[in-house]
């Protein structure tokens, strides 16, 4: 069995996995994988983020923590993507008005925003695998709109203000499922699922 470390430290994330995991063929996978996160390794801080792009970003995350403890392992990294704000907050997503506080970034995207009719946005995942020593990229990406006001408790960061396409309701309104079902990270763990199955 080989063991496989999801790069992050955002539990958001590891239980969106997880959940993406069990709602799939994940039983058959576990078989030959053991998926485990980094504190399982003993590594309880932040990874590298260096770069303007979030696909550079993955990559740095998943190379530093194969290098660090010579494991397979994939990273993932996400950016919301506003066209009224020319790709904002993208790289940045995660730190948009300076904290990672989602309420605090919410409110300046919705400032930025203002009264504009124009809400398309969308969330890009990128995921970097490596395994046997060789690096594979999986992409996903789920369309939709900017809302004028937050709605819901569920998710986490911007799920309040992001409706995605086909959806009347935003995905902190939404259940887990039906999250995981069309969003960008549950597209991209399918693709990775995809490639680990072969
Ligand atoms: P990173 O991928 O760790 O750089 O973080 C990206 C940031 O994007 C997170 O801190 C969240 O604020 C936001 N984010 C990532 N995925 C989602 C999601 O599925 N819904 C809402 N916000 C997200």
């Amino acid at each position: 069995m080989t063991q496989l470390v999801f790069a992050t430290n955002n539990l958001h994330k590891v239980r969106e996995v997880n959940q993406i995991l069990e709602n799939t063929e994940g039983g058959t996978l576990l078989e030959k994988f053991n998926i485990v996160t980094m504190s399982a390794i003993g590594h309880t801080t932040d990874l590298p983020e260096t770069h303007e792009t979030i696909i550079e970003n993955a990559i740095e995350k998943a190379r530093f923590l194969h290098k660090t403890y010579n494991i397979a392992c994939f990273s993932e990294d996400t950016g919301l993507e506003i066209d009224a704000l020319d790709g904002k907050p993208g790289v940045h997503t995660a730190h948009y008005s300076g904290t990672r506080d989602p309420r605090s970034n919410i409110d300046l995207v919705l400032k930025q925003m203002g009264e504009t009719p124009h809400r398309t946005a969308r969330f890009r995942t990128i995921i970097c695998l490596i395994l046997n020593d060789e690096q594979h990229i999986f992409e996903g990406i789920c369309e939709g709109k900017i809302r004028f006001e937050p709605s819901g408790t569920e998710g986490f960061g911007y799920d309040p203000i992001f409706q995605p396409e086909g959806y009347d309701e935003t995905f902190a309104t939404l259940s887990a499922d039906i999250k995981n079902s069309i969003s960008h990270r549950g597209k991209a763990m399918q693709q990775l699922l995809e490639f680990l199955k072969k």
